[in-house]
């Protein structure tokens, strides 16, 4: 007995910290047997027989004897080194991986996250069974990259709430996770399709993550965006703003309001195949505005203006070639014009007034009806590439062209609405507005959306319907113009 005694304790002494390899098991979700795999304990840490994991996660593992390093799916583990290689990704273990009994051994539970990387499965070790389980389920579920009008969208899906910080350190942008895992792969395979980052790279680690991503020069700005509760990530990356080049100087002075109004864009609205708003006695928007517009141009150029059309004439112009068409010209002012309208019989009867509209984000749901009935015109467009209404994501792409000219809209808009005011069509609640009229998207100067009166109200109508009317109406836009026009330094 004594004997038997001396043994285990010399046994033990040898072993020191180093002990033999005890009968753990491995538990596929899928499967209900557990299969049998060594685990054991080396300096108090626990580590796994990696090749037999590998194996039962199904990746195809092979050996290179002569690096040391054993692969195992799209990951490396070396021997006597502390990094794993996952696809394009680098993890860092706690501790080595280690040569024991011609076997390579992994420390856990941090092994497990690179090699959730690589077999798409959810892992988790239990020391008390001394198990690994395996599930189905993984943080990271999509990775997608969209192209929009003024930037793109990096937008990634969790199957769970994740926490991502964002930092930018010029010219990348970095975004760290905590306790998530991605997939590096899959992220890997977006860096080609982009245009306004080079590079794209994610690290994980046992417990955290971090994609950088090296931004190109075009690439005005990047953001972080959370969306459906934590569980998506979007980054958004705005593309530099191109203002017509040669207009440079104009515009940033017409913008900070010292500059000179020298061409103006008068913008009749809808036209061709369509007719804009019906009214009182079948008068179509379409003729009306054309009309004002027309007036309005003898006008100002008569005092020396330049003026230009988005159309002369009953022809149809698609709503995105509208402000597109007054960047070209080099603008200094856009004014797209438009006559209101509501349904109903009643509210026909009651509904008035003349308003004036910036492009922001509308405030009223009143206001938000209204730019969705002026943006039903891109359902008519042939090229179909238009958006009906935008979207939060592109009104905070859209923020570079507001923070630029909505200051000054705003102040036109003043002018606008002090020159209406004593007319024969009334004010509409305060006169001024905003919504998201796409004809305004795209036109890099002060544009103001005018609705001049509600051609389905029987005392605006018959005002708008009329030359005299419409004589009275282009009379005010001038003045308001004029007044802006001076004020600004003209
Ligand atoms: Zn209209």
């Amino acid at each position: 007995m004594q004997h038997f005694l001396l043994i285990i304790l010399l046994f033990c002494a040898w072993l020191g910290a180093q002990q033999p390899a005890l009968a753990g098991s491995f538990r596929q979700s899928t499967d209900t047997a557990a299969m049998p795999l060594e685990i054991r304990r080396v300096d108090s840490v626990w580590m796994v027989n990696a090749p037999v994991l590998t194996r039962l996660l199904a990746l195809q593992t092979r050996w290179n004897p002569g690096a040391h390093r054993l692969q195992a799916g799209k990951s490396f583990w070396t021997q006597d080194n502390p990094w794993v290689v996952v696809g394009d990704s680098v993890s860092k273990l706690p501790v080595p991986v280690r040569m024991i009994d011609g076997t390579l051994w992994a420390p856990l539970p941090a092994a497990l996250a690179p090699l959730r990387q690589a077999s798409g499965k959810e892992l988790v070790f239990n020391p008390e069974l001394l198990r690994i389980e395996a599930g189905a389920a993984k943080d990271m579920l999509s990775a997608d990259l969209q192209s929009l009008d003024n930037g793109e969208m990096l937008e990634i899906r969790f199957s769970r709430k994740v926490k991502a910080e964002f930092f930018q350190n010029e010219p990348y942008s970095i975004i760290r996770f905590e306790n998530t895992v991605l997939d590096t792969a899959l992220l890997g395979q977006l860096q080609k399709k982009s245009s306004l980052f080079s590079r794209l790279l994610s690290v994980q680690d046992a417990k955290s993550a971090q994609i950088t991503l090296q931004l190109r020069d075009i690439c005005e700005s990047a953001e972080m965006l959370r969306r459906d509760s934590g569980r998506t990530v979007q980054i958004l990356l705005r593309k530099k703003a191109s203002p017509p080049s040669t207009s440079s100087s104009s515009t940033s002075k017409a913008a900070t309001g010292k500059g000179r109004i020298r061409t103006i864009v008068l913008d009749p609205g809808h036209g061709g195949k369509d007719p804009g708003a019906i009214g009182v006695k079948s008068l179509q928007e379409k003729d009306i505005v054309l009309a004002v517009a027309l007036k309005l141009k003898k006008k100002l150029t008569a005092q020396g203006y330049q003026v230009k059309l988005t159309r002369d004439d009953d022809n149809f112009v698609e709503l995105p070639d509208r402000p597109a068409m007054a960047s070209k010209w080099e603008g200094d002012l856009f004014i797209s014009l438009h006559c209101n309208a509501v349904d109903g019989a009643e509210r026909q009867k009651k509904t008035e007034g003349f308003k004036f509209y910036i492009l922001r984000e509308a405030e009223s749901e009143e206001d938000k009806a209204i730019a969705r009935r002026e943006n039903k015109a891109i359902e008519l467009s042939a090229s179909k590439k238009g958006k009906s209404e935008i979207s939060p994501v592109e009104w905070i792409l859209l923020e570079n062209q507001l923070n630029t000219y909505t200051k000054e809209s705003e102040r036109f808009t003043g002018y606008l609405v002090e020159s209406y005011e004593g007319g024969t069509i009334k004010k509409m609640s305060s006169g001024a507005g905003q919504a998201g009229f796409m004809v305004l998207v795209g036109a890099f100067m002060p544009a103001v959306l005018v609705e001049i009166g509600f051609i389905t109200n029987p005392v605006d109508a018959a005002f708008m319907g009329t030359t005299k009317g419409q004589d009275d109406i282009s009379t005010r836009l001038f003045k308001a113009i004029q007044s802006y026009s001076k004020a600004v330094g003209n």
